[in-house]
C-alpha cells in the first residue's frame, strides 16, 4: 500500500476530484488504466465511467464527441495510448505517431468542449532528448534531438503536453501532464516482439527455466540504464496529482534511481529462479544510453514511490504465473 507523504483526503471544494465526481478513465483495460481504476476504487471513488475499445473507438472524433456530450465526465484520466517496447516503436512508427495523436486530440478537445473540470494527460520519459543531462529535469524538454527508436511516439506525447498547455493558456482548461518513467506490473504486455524489457525478461527467464536452457538472451549490450516504476505506484501518483496539482508545467513521475539492463536481468533471473547464464545479443539496439528522471518536483509536491524494484519484480512474476494462459501472445 502506498502512503504518499503529506497525503490528505480532499475537501469537496479543493479539487474537481471529489468522492462523487464522474471520472472517465480512458484506456482502463491497459497496464496504467487498470491500475488507476483499482486505485480510484480503493480510495473510494465510485462514479467511474469506463468504455472498452469495442464500446468507444477513441480514434474516432465523432464517436468521442458524442460520448462526452452524453456522459459529461468531470474528470478525465487519459491512460489510453499505443505503447510498446523498442522493437515495436522502431517497426511501426506510423501507427505510433498516428494513433497517439488521434486519441489524445480527441480526448483533450472533447473534455474541454464538454465541460470537464480536470484532465490528466500521461506522457513518457522518452519525450526528453537522447542526450539530456541525467537525471532528466522537466525543463530539459525540447532542448535536443530525440532517441530515434521511439521519436514517433515521443513527438506525439510532446504534442499532447503542448495541447494541454495551449488549452490551459487559451481556455483556462485544467489539464495537467505527468511523465512516467518505464512502468511495469500486473497487466503488462508479455509478448516478446512488442513488450518492454522487464516483462520480456520475466517471460524469457521463466521459459528458459521450464525448458532447462543453459542461457537466456538479453538484447543489446546490457549497459543502458533504465528506471522502473511499479504501475501501482504510478496509479497512486496519478490520483494524488489529479487531486493536488494544477499547473501547466509537466511533472516527472519516477523513483529517482536506475539500474543497468544487466542488473535488471540479474534481478529477474533471481526472482524467477533461473540458474543459467546471460548472453547479450549486440545485434539488437540499445536505445537511449540512460533514462533517469529527476523527481525533485514530484517529491516537493508531496509524493514518493514506495514499491522496491526487487519486490515489484517478484509480485509481477507471481501475477505472470497466475495469468500466463490469458496473454495476447
Ligand atoms: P526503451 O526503454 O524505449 O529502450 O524500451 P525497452 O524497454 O524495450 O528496452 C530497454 C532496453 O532493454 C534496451 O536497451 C533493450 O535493448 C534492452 N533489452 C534487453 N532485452 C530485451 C528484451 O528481451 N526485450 C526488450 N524490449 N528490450 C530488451
Amino acid at each position: 500500500m502506498n502512503t504518499p507523504i503529506g497525503y490528505e483526503p480532499l475537501t469537496p471544494h479543493a479539487s474537481p476530484l471529489t468522492a462523487t465526481a464522474k471520472i472517465f478513465v480512458a484506456g482502463h483495460r491497459g497496464l496504467v488504466g487498470s491500475a488507476v481504476e483499482r486505485r480510484l476504487r480503493a480510495e473510494g471513488y465510485t462514479n467511474l465511467v469506463l468504455r472498452t475499445r469495442k464500446e468507444l473507438d477513441l480514434l474516432d472524433y465523432a464517436a468521442v464527441a458524442a460520448f462526452f456530450e452524453r456522459e459529461r465526465p468531470e474528470v478525465v484520466i487519459d491512460a489510453a495510448a499505443r505503447v510498446g517496447g523498442i522493437h515495436a516503436n522502431n517497426t511501426y512508427p506510423a501507427d505510433f505517431i498516428r494513433d497517439n495523436l488521434f486519441v489524445q486530440n480527441n480526448l483533450i478537445d472533447n473534455a474541454w468542449r464538454f465541460g470537464a473540470r480536470k484532465l490528466v494527460f500521461l506522457g513518457s520519459s522518452c519525450i526528453y532528448p537522447k542526450h539530456a543531462p541525467q537525471p532528466m529535469k522537466e525543463e530539459h524538454l525540447l532542448t535536443g534531438p530525440l532517441e530515434p527508436t521511439n521519436e514517433w511516439y515521443a513527438i506525439a506525447k510532446i504534442a499532447g503536453i503542448k495541447m494541454c498547455q495551449a488549452y490551459r493558456k487559451q481556455h483556462g482548461f485544467d489539464a495537467i501532464s505527468l511523465m512516467p518513467t518505464n512502468l511495469y506490473g500486473p497487466g503488462d504486455n508479455f509478448n516478446l516482439e512488442s513488450s518492454h524489457v522487464l516483462p520480456a525478461l520475466i517471460r524469457k527467464f521463466h521459459e528458459a527455466k521450464l525448458a532447462g536452457a543453459s542461457a537466456v538472451t538479453v538484447w543489446g549490450t546490457g549497459t543502458p540504464r533504465r528506471e522502473f516504476l511499479h504501475v501501482d505506484d504510478m496509479a497512486a501518483a496519478t490520483v494524488f496529482l489529479a487531486a493536488n496539482y494544477s499547473d501547466s508545467e509537466i511533472v516527472n513521475v519516477g523513483v529517482g534511481e536506475d539500474v543497468s539492463i544487466r542488473e535488471l536481468a540479474e534481478l529477474v533471473r533471481d526472482a524467477v529462479g533461473f540458474t543459467g547464464e546471460l548472453e547479450f545479443d549486440t545485434t539488437k539496439p540499445d536505445g537511449t544510453p540512460r533514462k533517469l528522471l529527476d523527481v525533485t518536483r514530484l517529491h516537493g509536491l508531496g509524493w514518493k514511490a514506495s514499491i522496491p524494484l526487487a519486490e515489484g519484480i517478484r509480485s509481477t512474476y507471481d501475477w505472470f504465473l497466475q495469468h500466463q494462459a490469458d496473454f495476447r501472445t
